[in-house]
Formats: structure tokens, sequence, C-alpha cells
């Protein structure tokens, strides 16, 4: 297509004036207003307010010197330094300076009068200071510690400090809290409050140096317990109006009816009896979808806690009453799974279910999109297919979403709207075997109901872990014959390669062909003749992801090497253990849905951890900590809340949050006292000072308010 040039001067008139890289850098951290800016706080302190004397100094000690510059030469021995010399009337001081600008030996030469700050070795030569900070010794000394702020490359302290000075003074700053308010705060963590929204932050860019900077550091000061009380609150709000904004809306309702309805013969047909805890939950899934305001619920439970079977259940009331039901999973190969499931349950009582995937051939999508546009497919199950535009549902009232962590929150959105036809919005359950540790259910899920089944299905015998090194491989694959023996199946899960899909593909093909090596008998795998050993990657195309899987759960092969695309719901009760190579790559979450892979049928179980130092002598700290609690519990909540202690909620969150909506200062795990506050304040403070709550929120999360809503 030939260019086609715009107009010259409309064009240029509307183009806004060009980014500056300052601007840009500042964009960069999310500083974009003025009360970024002055929420934008310190990580640490330097204090430039005083001059030592050198000879009252102690080694280890950082200080600053005002001093005479005596000498000032380039040395290349042992490498290219500038070396100057400095005299503060008490004793003389070398600072050694590797990398320099020529402006920099300038502002250095002989007879200059310097402030120089940083940490004081002593030596066989005197004192001496490596890269100190510097400048020339004009002007008073400041009357407050220096903030050292968090920054990005290409903006230097000096100035983002600036930047943040501008921010603080321009900014509205008045406190959002009328007199009285903070009076429960006060009580539940002594008088600390009494600082107003204005001071502290006044006070945290600039504290005096008679401030413990251990409080200011370990955030215990009062000026900090006030900003972190404020965040938290924010964020409560948050929650709590779109809960509000969502019992506004409409929903279908979906009553539970009895007596020969599909709901009573799917569970008539089923082939084991129901858990408590399933009843339990399936109770609450109907209960919440009898009401006409939208369902938000959450469904944890365990790997094997048997969520599918509570998803049919809530499909059929849906079907029952005449709507359409949808699931959608993160992988394909679990959402193959789950189709082949509800369709084995589902069929056989005459319910049309549909199947949709962004690899299927494009007759066949058209057919399904037919039938569910119809309305003739009353269930649709698929991957993230089914939220494309192209899609268009009879009538969707209920939308289940397995693992659902593992999509975000546009996906989701999306899925809700699916429904937007006579304003209403379909009830959503989302289910996920990753607990949520109760910190984060109470903050960052405040506004989702959770159900939890905490019960396993009858039968099941606990798998035993095992951390195996690297070294001990063979044992393992002798442990391999002996499953195959028994007629069991096995899953070997290779390394996970970070940043490298082609690493990992070798990897998997290099064991895949090691094992066949072993297992079909000694002689090397011929290219289509039979093998007990399957290969599947993410590579694949999706037909032959589908033959090893199908192959697999028939018995065909007795060992899947696999990457971690077996990781999320894949299940064949028949297999009894489970090898992860190089476990110490994986995260905890991580290790605990690929051992539930196993123990899924009545034959004991076990897990394999294989571990590799690699160069290192050892594992590091954390590594060991997961394997360590890999091998102590097989409880999902034991292991989502360790896995929140040794990643904290930052990583824990992951994608979902993925810096949207993450607490900058409060700390879930520390700050409890000041979180039970800020969930009892802010019902009060929505219903006393609306207007007040929404500035509150506006303040503090901005634009990321919008995305808590999802
Ligand atoms: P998850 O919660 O990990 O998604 P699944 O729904 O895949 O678990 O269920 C795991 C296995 O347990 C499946 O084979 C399922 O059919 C079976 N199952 C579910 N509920 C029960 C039950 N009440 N009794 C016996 N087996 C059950
Ligand atoms: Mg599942």
């Amino acid at each position: 297509m030939p260019h086609n040039p715009a107009p010259l001067h409309a064009d240029t008139a509307a183009k806004p004036a060009p980014k500056s890289a300052t601007d840009k850098a500042l964009e960069k951290l999310g500083l974009t207003r003025d009360i970024d800016l002055a929420l934008h706080l310190p990580l640490r302190y330097e204090d430039e307010t005083r001059i030592t004397k050198l000879d009252s100094a102690r080694e280890g000690d950082t200080i600053q010197i005002e001093a005479t510059v005596t000498q000032c030469d380039v040395s290349y021995r042992p490498r290219k330094q500038l070396v100057v010399t400095v005299n503060d009337g008490t004793d003389t001081c070398v600072l050694r300076f590797f990398n320099f600008y020529p402006s920099q030996q300038k502002a250095l030469e002989v007879g200059n009068r310097i402030r120089a700050r940083g940490e004081l070795k002593g030596g066989f030569m005197g004192w001496t200071m490596l890269h100190p900070a510097f400048r020339g010794a004009t002007g008073d000394l400041p009357k407050a510690l220096t903030p050292i702020y968090p920054t990005v490359a290409g903006l230097s302290q000096p100035v983002l400090r600036k930047a943040v000075l501008a921010g603080l003074a321009r900014a509205d700053l008045s406190d959002t809290f009328e007199p009285g308010d903070l009076d429960a705060l006060d009580k539940r963590i002594g008088s600390h409050v009494l600082w107003t929204l204005r001071a502290a932050l006044l006070f945290l860019h600039h504290p005096t140096p008679d401030v413990s900077l251990e409080t200011l550091q370990d955030h215990t000061h009062p000026a900090w317990q006030r900003l972190k009380a404020e965040e938290l609150l924010a964020q409560q709000l948050s929650q709590l109006q779109s809960r509000r904004a969502r019992a506004a809306l409409r929903a279908p309702v979906l009553a539970e009816v009895h007596g020969g309805t599909l709901h009573d013969r799917l569970l008539a047909a089923l082939p084991f009896a129901l858990t408590n805890a399933q009843r339990k939950v399936s109770a609450e899934i109907a209960h919440d979808m009898a009401r006409p305001v939208p369902m938000h619920r959450l469904l944890q439970g365990d790997v094997g806690a048997g969520k599918t079977v509570v998803a049919a259940l809530a499909a059929a009331i849906c079907m029952d009453a005449g709507w359409q039901c949808a699931l959608m999973a993160p992988t394909e190969i679990l959402a193959e799974q789950h189709f082949r499931k509800l369709l084995g349950w589902l069929e056989p009582l005459g319910i049309t279910t549909a199947w949709l995937t962004g690899t299927q051939k494009a007759k066949d999508r058209r057919t399904m999109l037919a039938l569910i546009e119809s309305g003739e497919a009353q269930l649709v199950v698929g991957t993230h297919a089914i939220i494309q535009e192209k899609v268009h549902f009879k009538n969707l009232a209920l939308a289940v979403i397995d693992e659902q962590h593992r999509f975000g929150v546009a996906q989701r959105l999306a899925l809700r709207n699916k429904l937007r036809h006579e304003a209403m919005e379909p009830h959503l359950l989302m289910m996920t075997a990753t607990p949520i540790p109760r910190t984060l259910a109470m903050s960052y899920y405040a506004d989702l109901d959770v159900s939890t089944l905490d019960e396993l299905p009858p039968g099941r015998t606990p798998i035993i872990t095992k951390v195996v090194n690297e070294a001990r491989r063979h044992e393992v694959i002798e442990r391999i014959h002996a499953q195959i023996d028994q007629g069991r199946q096995v899953y070997w899960v290779c390394p996970l390669i970070e940043e490298s899909e082609v690493l990992d593909l070798s990897n998997a093909t290099a064991t895949h062909a090691e094992l066949s090596a072993e297992l079909d008998g000694g002689a090397p795998a011929v290219p289509g003749a039979p093998s007990k050993v399957g290969l599947l990657h993410s590579r694949m195309p999706p037909d032959e992801k589908k033959a090893v899987m199908a192959a697999f759960i028939q018995g065909k092969t007795a060992v899947l090497v696999s990457t971690t695309v077996i990781e999320v719901g894949v299940d064949v009760p028949n297999a009894s253990l489970m090898v992860i190579d190089h476990a110490e790559r994986f995260g905890l979450s991580q290790l605990h849905q690929l051992r539930g892979r196993v123990g899924r049928g009545a034959a004991a179980s076990a897990c394999v951890l294989l571990y590799s130092t690699g160069d290192a002598p050892r594992l590091s700290e954390t590594a060991r900590e997961r394997l360590k609690a890999m091998v102590e519990t097989n409880d999902g909540f034991e292991i989502a809340r360790r896995d929140l202690e040794i990643r904290g909620p930052g990583e824990f969150l992951g994608a979902r949050q993925s810096g949207e909506a993450m607490l900058r200062f409060a700390n879930l795990a520390e700050d409890t006292a000041l979180l039970d506050w800020a969930r009892a304040e802010a019902p009060k403070m929505l219903d006393r000072h609306p207007a007040l709550a929404v500035k509150h929120v506006q303040r503090w999360l901005g634009s990321k308010a919008e995305y808590l809503k999802a």
C-alpha cells in the first residue's frame, strides 16, 4: 500500500510535546501524578548533616569528612585509578576511584576543599575510602538526612530527588480522614497516627538526623505506620467498592431443582459418592447461583480434591434452568481432559457439548461456533479460544475458569462480558489448586467469596516424597522398572530451563532417548516402533500431543517424559511415580502441582525430587527450603503458606498482580494489626464519607484501581 502522507500542518499541531528522558524514566517508575511522586519514598538515607574528624573516626564507620586535596594522581598499578590524598587538619585519608571522569578529576585538583562521604578503611598506608561520594565544600551542611530513592537506569538521584520534591510541593496532601476516624487505629497500634499524611510524608522524605535510622529502615516508625495503614485501607476500600458494584449487577437466577433433573441424574450416575466437602461447596455454589446477582466465587481445593465434578454439578444446575455454561482451562491438554470427562458424564444424559481451541481446524471450529450460537450446545469447554470475539453464546449464564491464577485479569473480564445482553452478567466460578493463604484472602482477594474443599476423596494413600541427588539417577531408573513390572505408570518431568524453550526441548528429547534405551530392552528406539516411553512437550503439534496423551491415558505407554506442560490438572489414576528432574529449579507450588499428578488411585505413590547442585558445592538456601517443605508435607495449604514465606507476596501472586496492585509499603506478613484495622474501617468509611473514600482510593491506587475490580 502506498504511504499516505498526512497533511503537514494539522499533524504537527496535534502532536504532544516530545517526552524528555526524565519523564520517560519517571513513567517507568509509575510516577506520573504529583501524588505518585509524593508517595515515592526513600529506600534508605545517607547522613550528610555532620562532618566527622578523621582523628575521632573508627575503621568501618561510614562518615563524611571535609578536607583539602593535597595530592591527586592517576596511577596505573595494579590498575588504572585516581588516587587523591586529602587532609582535614587532624589526619590524612586516601580516596581511590577506579572509574572517573575528567570532570571529577578536575573537581579533585590539589588545593580544592571537598566533602567526601564513604566507608573508612584502615590500612598500612593510613585511612582510605573507596569510591566515596564527594562534592565541593561550599554552602551549609544539609539539615535533614539525604534520601536515596528507588530508581531506574538513566535517572540519577539528584534529578529524581528534585522531581519528588516538586511533586511533594504540588500534590494535594490533605487528610482523607475526619477527626476521630483514626481513634480505632490509635488504640490498636498506640498513638502512632497522630501524624497527618502531610507530616508523615514530609518527614519520610527528609527526616531529621536525630531519628533512629532503624525504625525508618524497618518501617516501624510512626510515620511509616501511618502510611502503611493508609495504603492497606485504600486496598480494602477498592475491594469493597468492587464487591458493592457487583452486588448492584443482575445475573440470571439459576435455582436448583430436584426430581429427574440433569443435576440429579448426573449425581446418580457418578461412579462414586461425593465427599462431605464436595457436598458443602456444591451447596455454597448453588446458593450463589440461585440469587439474581452474579456469583464471584473461588473454589480452592488441593490437587486431586475433586473440583471437576463440583463444576459439572454447577453446570448441570445451569443447564436445568435452560442456560448455557462455559468452562475455560489454561492449556489445551487440560481443556481436552475436561472435555472428555464431562462428555463421558453428560453425553449419556443427552447433553451436547461444544469444544473450542485455537488450534482446531477451521471447519470444526465453524461447526462448534454454530452450535454455541444456536444454543444447541449447552456446555462449551475450551481454552482461551472461548473468549474470542467471534464466539457468540446464545445465553451464557455460568462461566467456570479452571486454574484461574493462570489467566490474566483481562481474560477473566472478557469471559464475563460474554453475557452482556439484558444488562446481565454471568455467574463466575473460579477454581484453583493453589490455595490462598489467609492474609492474602483478606487483602487481595477480599472481594471474592471462597469455598474450600478441605477433604480428599477416600481411598487415597499419601504420596511419599524423596529427595535424591542426581548422582543416584540410575537407582531412580531401577525404580521405574519396578513400577512398570507392577503394571503402573510413571511421569518424568524434565528440568525447567527458564528463557529457553529450545533447551527445554533438547533436554526432554535427551531424557526420552535415555529412558527408551533403558526401558525398551536396550535397543535404541526405532522411529515408529512401539515404545514404553512417550514424549510430550509444548512445541509439538496439537494432534501429536493428543496422541501422546491418549496413549498414556490408555496405558499404551508406561512412562511419560514431558516438559512442564503436564503441570496442571492431568488425571491418570494408574500413574504412581513422579520423577522431577532438577527439582531445585522449580517453585514450591509448581512442585506440589506436579506431585499431585500421582496419588490419584488406590496404589501407594511416590514422588522423587532429583536434584543437582551444578557447579556449586550445595543447593541454595531457598532451594533447600523448598525441597524440605515438599518432603515434610503433602498439604496444599501448608505448602502455600510456606511458599508465601519463602517468596513473599509479590512473587506469590505472580501474574495476577504483576505490579498492578502490589502493596508498596505494607507487609502482609508483619502488618496484620494494620490489616485488621483497615478491614474494619473500610465499610465504615465507605458508608460515612463516600467522597473521602473515593479520594483515598484515587490517591493511593490511581488508575490501578480499575484493575482490582476484575
Ligand atoms: P482436581 O481437584 O485436582 O481438579 P479432579 O477433579 O481431577 O481433581 O479429581 C481427581 C480424581 O478424583 C478424578 O479422577 C475424579 O473423578 C476423582 N473423584 C472426584 N471426586 C471423587 C469422590 N468423591 N470419590 C472418589 N473419587 C473422586
Ligand atoms: Mg482440576
